[in-house]
């Protein structure tokens, strides 16, 4: 069983801020913003590569919803979810990392040069 689903178990604890049936919220372990919740759904899927449109369609709503009940609807945040190796997705448990608090650097994605597009 892979850490997320261990962690929706209850088998590892976590910082939970928010649940329903289907998705849950987390605290992120190492944040890397004043806010950083990792919303994933409670049935596994590896990433986005294999997400249907109805999960993503309760998703939506739940990190909407997530959004307003941390207070950081209308400041503002932004959502990611990393895929696969060239998305440096480490766990194998799609979830999308919800970050806020302050303003976000749009930083530094890659070192290759972005002027050699594929
Ligand atoms: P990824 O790199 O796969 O997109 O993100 C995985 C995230 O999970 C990282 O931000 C990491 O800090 C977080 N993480 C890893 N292990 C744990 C854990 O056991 N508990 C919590 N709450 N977060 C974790
Ligand atoms: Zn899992």
């Amino acid at each position: 069983m892979c850490l997320f689903c261990k962690i929706v178990n209850k088998e590892i604890p976590a910082n939970v801020i928010a649940e329903n049936d289907d998705f849950l919220a987390f605290h992120d372990i190492n944040p890397k913003a004043p806010v950083h919740i990792l919303a994933i759904p409670k049935k596994h899927v590896d990433s986005f590569i294999e997400v249907s449109p109805e999960t993503m369609a309760g998703m939506t709503t739940f990190i909407q919803d997530l959004a307003h009940e941390v207070k950081i609807q209308k400041s503002g945040y932004r959502v990611i979810t990393n895929i696969g190796e060239n998305g440096g997705q480490e766990v194998k448990h799609l979830h999308f990392h919800v970050l806020g608090g302050s303003k976000l650097a749009w930083g530094h994605f890659s070192d290759a040069d972005p002027k050699n597009n594929l």
